[in-house]
This record gives C-alpha cells, sequence and structure tokens, in this order.
C-alpha cells in the first residue's frame, strides 16, 4: 500500500526558495550599515536590467509601485485610457485608476488566457493613451501583435511582467519591449520580500522614474516635481542579487516540471504553449470543465495545494461593478470558472510530480 496523504508533506502551491546565500547577502548589507538605495540596489538593477537586454532598470518597492509609478512617469491621468486584460491580478488595471485614468478591458484568448491581440484595435479611442498586456502565468503575450498596434496608434506599451522573469517572446526578454514592471513578491519566480523594478530603455523615462520614486529629490533637499517615496533597501536588493544568480536554473526548472506534468496529466486541458514563448511557468494552470470545487477538495485530500487564479474577472470585482463597469468578456470568463493552477514550482521532488500526476488522474478517472 502506498503511504496515506496524512502521512507525506503536503505540497504547497509556491515556496520561496531561500537559503544561505540570501542571508549571507543579507547580513552583509546590515554589517555595512547602509540600508536603503545604496550599492547593492544600483548592483541588483544594473544586474536586471542585463537580464531583460535593457539600458536602465529602477527598483522600487513593490510590482505595483512599479506599475503606479510607470503610469505617473508617462503623465497618464484623468481623460486618460488604458487598454488591458480583465484576466489578471487587479493590480495590472488599478494602476491605471490609482492615476484617474480609465481601464478599457479587451477579453482573452481562450487558449492562453492573454490578453488577445486581435481585439485591441476596436477599443481604441481618441482618448488611448497606452496598451498593458499582461505576460499572465510566465507567457509572454503576442508582442509583435501588440508592438505593431501601438506603432500605428502611437501607443505607449506597459509590460505587466509580474509573473515573467526571464520569460521570452521571438527570443527577446520580455520588459524590453515597452516598459516592463516586475514584481519580487515572495511567491513570484524570485524574491526580495516584498519589491519591484521597473525595466526600460528610454534614458528620460528611467531618469523621471528615479526622481518620482524618491519625493521628485535631484539634490538633498531639492524637489523638482511632486514625487512618492516607493524605494527599495539594500537588505531586498541582495537577496534579489542572490536570487537572480539561480533564476535560470530554476525557470528552467519550472519549464521541466511544467513539460512533465502536460505529458502525464488526463482528463484536463493542460496550459497551451503558444509559437515563438519561452513560457516560464510562474504558474501551471489547468482548465477543469465540471465541479471544481469537487477536484480542488479531491487534490486537497491527497495533500497537493491548489490555488485559482483567478476566481473573479476583473471587470466583474465589486470595485469594478460599482464604477459602472459592465462588459460581457465571455473568454475571461470561463476562464475563471474554470482555471486551476498547480503546483510547479522548482522545490517540487520527483515523488512531488508523480503525487500530483496521480492526484489530478485519479479524480479525472472518476468523471
Ligand atoms: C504580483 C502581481 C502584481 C503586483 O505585484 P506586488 O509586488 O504584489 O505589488 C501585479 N501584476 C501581476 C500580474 C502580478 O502577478
Amino acid at each position: 500500500m502506498n503511504s496515506t496523504p496524512s502521512e507525506q508533506s503536503f505540497i504547497p502551491i509556491a515556496k520561496p526558495l531561500l537559503g544561505e546565500d540570501e542571508k549571507a547577502a543579507v547580513m552583509a548589507v546590515l554589517e555595512s550599515g547602509m540600508l536603503v538605495q545604496g550599492k547593492r540596489v544600483a548592483e541588483f538593477e544594473a544586474r536586471f536590467a542585463k537580464l531583460c537586454g535593457v539600458k536602465h532598470a529602477v527598483a522600487v518597492a513593490s510590482g505595483t509601485a512599479s506599475l503606479w509609478l510607470t503610469m505617473m512617469a508617462y503623465e497618464i491621468g484623468p481623460g486618460d485610457e488604458v487598454i488591458t486584460t480583465p484576466f489578471s491580478f487587479i493590480a495590472s488595471s488599478n494602476c491605471a485608476l490609482f492615476v484617474g485614468a480609465r481601464p478599457v478591458f479587451v477579453d482573452v484568448d481562450p487558449d492562453t488566457c492573454l490578453i488577445d491581440a486581435s481585439g485591441i484595435e476596436a477599443r481604441i479611442t481618441e482618448h488611448t493613451r497606452a496598451i498593458l498586456p499582461v505576460h499572465l502565468y510566465g507567457q509572454p503575450c503576442d508582442m509583435a501583435a501588440i508592438m505593431e498596434i501601438a506603432d500605428r496608434h502611437n501607443l505607449i506599451v506597459i509590460e505587466d511582467a509580474c509573473q515573467a522573469h526571464g520569460a521570452t517572446f521571438e527570443g527577446q526578454p520580455v520588459g524590453s519591449f515597452g516598459t516592463g514592471c516586475f514584481s519580487f513578491y515572495p511567491t513570484k519566480n524570485m524574491t526580495t520580500g516584498e519589491g519591484g523594478i521597473i525595466t526600460t530603455n528610454d534614458d528620460a523615462l528611467a531618469e523621471r522614474l528615479r526622481l518620482l520614486r524618491n519625493h521628485g529629490q535631484s539634490q538633498r533637499y531639492r524637489h523638482e516635481s511632486l514625487g512618492y517615496h516607493f524605494r527599495t533597501t539594500d537588505i531586498q536588493a541582495a537577496i534579489g542579487l542572490a536570487q537572480l544568480e539561480k533564476l535560470g536554473p530554476w525557470n528552467e526548472q519550472r519549464i521541466a516540471n511544467g513539460r512533465y506534468l502536460s505529458e502525464r496529466l488526463t482528463g484536463v486541458r493542460v496550459p497551451v504553449m503558444a509559437r515563438h514563448r519561452r513560457h516560464v511557468f510562474h504558474q501551471y494552470t489547468i482548465r477543469v470543465s465540471g465541479d471544481r470545487q469537487a477536484f480542488q477538495d479531491h487534490l486537497r485530500e491527497q495533500g497537493v495545494g491548489t490555488a485559482i487564479h483567478y476566481p473573479l474577472p476583473i471587470h466583474h470585482q465589486p470595485l469594478y461593478r460599482s464604477l459602472g463597469y459592465d462588459d460581457v468578456l465571455p473568454e475571461a470568463e470561463a476562464a475563471s470558472r474554470e482555471v486551476l493552477s498547480l503546483p510547479v514550482h522548482p522545490a517540487l521532488s520527483q515523488s512531488d510530480l508523480d503525487r500530483i500526476v496521480a492526484a489530478v488522474n485519479s479524480f479525472a478517472g472518476l468523471t
């Protein structure tokens, strides 16, 4: 007999990997006494810019702050519209609300759950300033189509790459097409505890971002514009530098885990990999037709953690309902009813992967 699930450890949906490197890096910062916006932050920015193949990276307090600050740096505001996806974490579209602009939703592709680029042009108006694609689950959007539309209509592109560190489209890193926004929250492909970063090739934009994240301050106590406090610390940057060393192998492991699952799962729709993309599997998200709650309960009983990303599309969130949104976006709505994320993180062992497969396939066998 196999051991019962209670004798085996529970497989969590996400697991930040923090080891001796991170501890030593943090201790070195504490011993230096330079805690904020010092050498480690500058080094982390340089290394992250290199990862994305861009000239500048500007570290900030969170992924949400990266999106918000980018909106402010582009002076997007009241009267402006930002075209984005209804199927993401709420911060993706809220950043438009933060600056008084209006998110405009385009439904997603039913296979990838990414914004359907062919639906964007119909939503462009004279008020549109930006397109904000989200590289959901670690899979890049169709950046060829999106950049072509943006160029033709003279629109800003802000990539929400909060789930896609190291992903590429046609070999080009995400965060290098438009202005890239990344998060380092603990569940992401790499973490700094909390944190975020903005990537760009635009010198003037980078300078504006640096001013705005620090009270609009150009020299000590000289303030050029209304700025904010969105800085990050050397402690976080030191953790990030240690994590960056391992991001490549971790992403490879995520991709290998994803492939392993996709080759073996039955009775569910496995993730669709669009062409010419490196999908870094921030999430491994299947589609379940039928009773998703029962399926999730079954997996929990088998010791497999799951999560729903996301149970409500953004236009159905109470906040957006209260703002008058009444869009009908059938693909995003169907995805919200059917998606289920399984563990794919690089801490999974071979036996964890086999337990996930067995747990999924044993439920599918019952239906
Ligand atoms: C995590 C995430 C964010 C926000 O990042 P925080 O660091 O938590 O503020 C924004 N967009 C997406 C798609 C995310 O997954």
